[in-house]
């Protein structure tokens, strides 16, 4: 039973027995654990401070094999968001990069890009203007890392250029399918919004390296491609995350 020592972002925690917690921990290196940290409700613990809620952690872990929880020996805050404790909003959309973690994960099953994706995002979610941007690239990179990234460029149904379409200026996307649409594999299909060019290119530079996620488009593209990837999430969670509710309440937009 090899120890592993890896860093981890604590996405959830729960108390067991008198003096036990069982933790999920998002590492980088194994992906989604989940393992009891035994003795981390006694005053005098050995975690001390290094398993509180999405902070990072270096943690070490024993992996007891499928059917059982794995064992955290030792852990020893990393990073803490700071943003997350005092600002509500934010610490709402730390959650939901918590909540897809621990639904869309599975355990075991390691994405190392994805975590620098979340750390980069929880780190930076106190600038409100740039809030649902940073959660939508967020939500991109989760989708890129499962192989569900909606097709942006191609026609999701026949694989056509859409070149004739963004001349005019509205392009079809089908939500259910999960990318943009050509004029002839548009009818018939449910669930097509009908998007701007502008929003088609801030989701394409919002699932893209760079810096143009920024500035392109104004709040109506915002709201618009908001839309998009949240229909997206809640069909392959088939519902809606939980956090959603709050994180709308707790928006200035
Ligand atoms: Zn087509």
């Amino acid at each position: 039973m090899p120890a592993h020592r890896c860093m981890g972002l604590v996405i959830r925690g729960a108390d067991v027995f008198n003096t036990s917690r069982v933790f999920t921990v998002f590492t980088r290196d194994l992906g989604r654990v989940e393992g009891i940290a035994k003795g981390s409700r006694r005053l005098k613990s050995p975690f001390e401070n290094g398993l509180d809620l999405l902070s990072i952690c270096d943690i070490v872990i024993l992996h007891k094999g499928n059917e059982t929880l794995d064992l955290i020996t030792e852990a020893c805050l990393v990073e803490r968001f700071e943003a997350l404790r005092t600002d509500l909003p934010a610490m709402y959309a730390g959650c939901y990069v918590a909540e897809l973690l621990n639904d869309l994960t599975h355990l075991h099953d390691p994405h190392p890009r994805l975590f620098d994706a979340a750390v980069i995002t929880l780190r930076n979610l106190s600038d409100q203007k740039l809030m649902w941007r940073r959660l939508m690239r967020f939500e991109l990179a989760l989708l890129k890392e499962l192989g569900l990234m909606p097709s942006l460029e191609l026609c999701v149904h026949c694989g056509n250029d859409l070149q004739r379409e963004s001349s005019q200026g509205r392009i079809a996307f089908g939500l259910s399918m999960g990318g943009v649409l050509c004029m002839q594999c548009r009818h018939g299909q449910p669930h097509v919004a009908t998007l701007s060019v502008t929003t088609l290119w801030l989701l394409r530079s919002l699932a893209n390296p760079g810096r143009e996620w920024r500035e392109i488009g104004d709040y109506r593209d915002e709201s618009a491609a908001r839309e998009v990837v949240s229909s997206v999430i809640c069909h392959l969670m088939g519902r809606r995350p939980r956090l959603h509710r709050y994180l709308l309440s707790g928006s200035v937009g």
